[in-house]
Formats: C-alpha cells, sequence, structure tokens
C-alpha cells in the first residue's frame, strides 16, 4: 500500500514503521499474541487538521485506518485486522475547556480519566459515568465503545453526559454532532451514532462532556449473603424500589475466592453485595431504607465500611477480572463477556450460567453491575484439554443466546469488535443490521474505518480487498 502521503501531512516523530510500534498496535487487553494483527504503520496526529488530511489521503490511496487509544479493550475493536495504518489518539490528550457555570468541559480524545477528574474536581465537579478501567483508557475509547461504569445505576452511561462531538469522516470532512445547549432538538441525532460506532464512521476529535456536583455525603459497604439467588434477588429488589443507590454490584463466591486466592483478599467464602450511597441530605434515611430490603432476603450481615475500608472494597471489585484470569494458569478463561438483560432475567439468567458449569463440571465465576442487568461471567476450563475448552465455548454460546432469548444484549459496554460479531444478526435481525450498514456505506463508502468490525464477516470488506 502507498503510504507516502503521510509525509506531507505529518512530520517524521509521528509515523512509526519500527516492529516494536506496530506490535504495541496489534492487539489489545482481549486479544493474545497469537491472533496479533499489526499495521504497516503507526502514526500519531495532534490535530484535527492532521486527521482530516491523513483520513482524506487513506480514502483516496484505499488505505485502512483503525483508530487506536489505549487499547484497553477486550474484544479487539482497535486491533487493525486488514492492517494499514494504525491511527494512536494518545497524544490529543488536552484539556481545552471547563466551563463550571454550564457544568460542562471540552476535551480532546485521549483525555484519560484521571486527567478529566482532576479537570472537574477543581470546580467541585465530577464525571459520574467512568468505566472502571477509567485510569488506563481514553474519552475517545470511552465514546467509541459506549461504555459504562460501576455508577450507571445512578447516574447512566458515557453516551449519557456526551452534548457534543468533533469528528473527522473517512473522506476528511469534519462535522459537529449535537450541541453545547443542554437538549436539541434540530435534525437527526449525529452524536448518538457515533457512540459505540467502535472508529469505524469518524474519528472523534474533541468531545464536550456534561459534568455533575460531588455529592456531600458518600457512604457504602457490603452485604453477605447465604445463597446466590438471596444476593442477586436483593440487587434487583433494591433496584426497583426507587432506593437512591450509587453503585450496586455482586460477587459471586467463586469470584471471591478466586480473589482472596491471587490478591490476598480476606473476602467471605460466600456470595455478596458492594453498595455505594451518594446524596447531599439524608442519607442515613436512605441507607436505613436499603437495609430494610436487603434484610428481606436474609443476608448473614450488612456491614457499613469506614472510608479506607471502601477504597479497599472497590480496589478488590476493580481487580476481580485480573484476579479471575490469573487464578489458575493452567485454565483458559472463556468469555461470554458483559451479557446484559432485563434486570428481572439477572437472577434467573446467573441460575442458568450455575447450572451449565455444574453440568459441564466448569468454573463459571459470575460478578458486575447486576443492578444494571450487566453480568460479567467467565467460563474457566483446562487448557490443554481440547474437549474441556470445546465444553467452555459451548456454555458461552449458550449463555449468550439465553440472554438474546430474554430480551438481552450480548454486550452491556464492551462492544461487538471482533468477537461478538457473529451475535449481531441474533440480536437485531438482519433488515437492522443492513439498516447500520447503510449507515456505514453512507458515511465511509470506501471502507477505510475499522474495518472488520462490529459487522459479520459477510458485510467484511477493506479497502485493499476491492482492487
Ligand atoms: C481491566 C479492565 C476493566 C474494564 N472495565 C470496563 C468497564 O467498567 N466498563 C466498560 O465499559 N468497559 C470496560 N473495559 C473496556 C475498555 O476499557 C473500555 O471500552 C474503554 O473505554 C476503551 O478505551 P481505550 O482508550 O482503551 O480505547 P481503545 O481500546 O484503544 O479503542 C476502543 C475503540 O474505540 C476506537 N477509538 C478510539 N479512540 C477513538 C476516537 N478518538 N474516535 C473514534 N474511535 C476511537 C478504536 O478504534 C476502537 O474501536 C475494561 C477493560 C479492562 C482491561
Amino acid at each position: 500500500m502507498d503510504y507516502d502521503f503521510l509525509f506531507g501531512i505529518l512530520d517524521e516523530r509521528s509515523i512509526s514503521t519500527g516492529d516494536s510500534a506496530r506490535m504495541e498496535h496489534a492487539t489489545d487487553w482481549g486479544t493474545d499474541d497469537a491472533n496479533a494483527s499489526p499495521p504497516d504503520v503507526v502514526v500519531y496526529p495532534t490535530t484535527t487538521d492532521e486527521i482530516s488530511a491523513i483520513l482524506a489521503g487513506a480514502t483516496e490511496h484505499n488505505v485502512p485506518v483503525t483508530p487506536y487509544a489505549a487499547g484497553t479493550s477486550l474484544d479487539g475493536q482497535p486491533v487493525p485486522v486488514h492492517e494499514g495504518i494504525s491511527m494512536n489518539l494518545t497524544r490529543m490528550n488536552e484539556i481545552l475547556d471547563v466551563r463550571p457555570e454550564d457544568f460542562q468541559i471540552d476535551v480532546q480524545p485521549g483525555v484519560m480519566g484521571p486527567a478529566l477528574e482532576q479537570a472537574a474536581g477543581k470546580h467541585g465537579l465530577f464525571f459520574p459515568p467512568l468505566p472502571s478501567s477509567s485510569d488506563i483508557s481514553t474519552i475517545g475509547g470511552m465514546i467509541a465503545n459506549a461504555a459504562s461504569g460501576m455508577q450507571t445505576v445512578k447516574y447512566g452511561e458515557v453516551a449519557d453526559w456526551i452534548l457534543e462531538l468533533e469528528v473527522v469522516l473517512a473522506d476528511g470532512s469534519v462535522i459537529t454532532a449535537g450541541s453545547k445547549a443542554p437538549k436539541t432538538s434540530a435534525g437527526y441525532n449525529l452524536r448518538d451514532l457515533f457512540v459505540g460506532s467502535e472508529g469505524t464512521l469518524g474519528v472523534v476529535t474533541r468531545a464536550t462532556l456534561k459534568l455533575a456536583g460531588r455529592p456531600a455525603q458518600i457512604r457504602g459497604g457490603r452485604a453477605i449473603f447465604e445463597t446466590l439467588d438471596d444476593a442477586t434477588d436483593a440487587v434487583t429488589d433494591v433496584v426497583r424500589s426507587g432506593v437512591d443507590i450509587a453503585k450496586i454490584e455482586l460477587i459471586d463466591a467463586e469470584s471471591a475466592m478466586m480473589s482472596n486466592a491471587v490478591t490476598g483478599n480476606a473476602l467471605p467464602d460466600a456470595p455478596m453485595v458492594f453498595l455505594e450511597f451518594h446524596a447531599d441530605h439524608g442519607i442515613d434515611e436512605e441507607i436505613a431504607f436499603c437495609r430494610s430490603l436487603l434484610e428481606q432476603h436474609s443476608p448473614d450481615r450488612f456491614e457499613i465500611a469506614d472510608s479506607e475500608e471502601m477504597d479497599e472494597l472497590w480496589q478488590t471489585r476493580r481487580e476481580l477480572q485480573f484476579a479471575i484470569e490469573e487464578y489458575n494458569p493452567e485454565l483458559q478463561a472463556v468469555y461470554p463477556g458483559d451479557v446484559t438483560v432485563p434486570i428481572s432475567e439477572c437472577s434467573p439468567l446467573i441460575r442458568y450460567i450455575k447450572s451449565l458449569g455444574a453440568e459441564h463440571d466448569l468454573l463459571t465465576p459470575c460478578f458486575g453491575h447486576v443492578g444494571d442487568g450487566n453480568i460479567h461471567s467467565t467460563v474457566l476450563a483446562d487448557a490443554d484439554d481440547e474437549r474441556a475448552l470445546d465444553r467452555a465455548r459451548a456454555v458461552s454460546e449458550a449463555i449468550v443466546e439465553r440472554t438474546l432469548e430474554v430480551g438481552g444484549t450480548s454486550t452491556g459496554e464492551h462492544g461487538i469488535g471482533l468477537d461478538k460479531r457473529n451475535y449481531l444478526v441474533a440480536e437485531y435481525g438482519e433488515e437492522t443490521v443492513e439498516a447500520m450498514y447503510a449507515v456505514k456505506r453512507a458515511l465511509d463508502p470506501t471502507g477505510t474505518l475499522n474495518p472488520g468490525k462490529i459487522f459479520p464477516e459477510q458485510f467484511d470488506t477493506a479497502p485493499a480487498d476491492r482492487h
């Protein structure tokens, strides 16, 4: 492919064809080295104009471009499966403006969670929907993957906190989607079109985000239950009751056991729920009401934590997936991922996952944002036992299929990437996926941007394949 056009746009230090830069952009967190796909060249633009010129040139020369931010995706989203250019956006990491009087902040896409929190925090504000990975991931990646986090149960998803985006399209044109006004009815809602588009429709070069005032009161703790059903039912009851809960996370006994084994934690060997409350006044009444609901599910105990204990609790929760992965190097993890169902379906789905695990003699740790209907489950099988791995893959598929049968989605927050492509038609039907592809064709007719993602293989056409 012809990359000479890049030298007319960027200085040499912003273009790399070296093996180490190419390999750094060949995988994401969820892609192992065996499936690495290095780009031919990595570019590091710092301005919208540069991105515009790169995309216009790439489209003209039939070169694929895959945006790459921090690479913390779990399903191959930023992996350049058709090679070409990997566009690293992490050098665009400036906070452009904070307008506390409007509860707004303008950021470049490479800004990460801590920098955003620091800039907002100076004004007593915060950005509530950050994902658990916010310390290591960018705003651009969060927007492109439609991310959400532990506080979504109270505050909503990243998507709910975006006002306006500047986006460069595949032909190099620069558009503004959305508005800085708190609401708009003007024209098509193009802003939301780019949320969750995984770098396939345009490159986000600036985002105006909403901020919230920091709550004056923050308290939290954990409730320990005898059975997983009790714990899950307690979560759904609390959410349905309208208790003002900011975080409510389920951790099953298998996950707790693995966390203890890997990190040296001393979690009880039982299903449990971690909770956090945010309020400006009346937090004790809210906690008392919540306690009365939890008590209907016979908890062994409900403990309110001091602030140090609370930090430890959420740190444990953030490290849970690592603990599950590292629990036993002889076990391989297979991921149904972040399936999400209407909350009344959470308990039945978790029961189903556990029954599949028992039937096939496989570990199936489950945890997650069950208050949003979002269950993170992993199926673990002996890495050297091909038959056990086949069983694990079958269990994983059965979990996603059951999720879709009960009105859920194959991915609540991580995105489709490569791994969930084959569920898209089952989830939406062919006509809907055709309509999505019509949008892709309209905005990126040459298939320049991140080819090979989201759509099932029959749609998979990179620019180079056409010639
Ligand atoms: C330990 C761990 C915990 C996690 N926890 C959560 C969680 O709680 N909630 C959650 O939602 N996710 C979670 N994730 C997944 C992941 O961190 C998020 O999806 C994150 O938002 C990805 O951001 P990134 O900067 O790493 O983007 P990348 O992985 O680099 O890219 C993500 C996608 O966005 C595209 N892209 C990147 N920047 C742009 C841009 N400026 N314009 C257009 N497209 C762009 C890329 O092409 C790619 O398709 C977790 C991951 C890990 C490893």
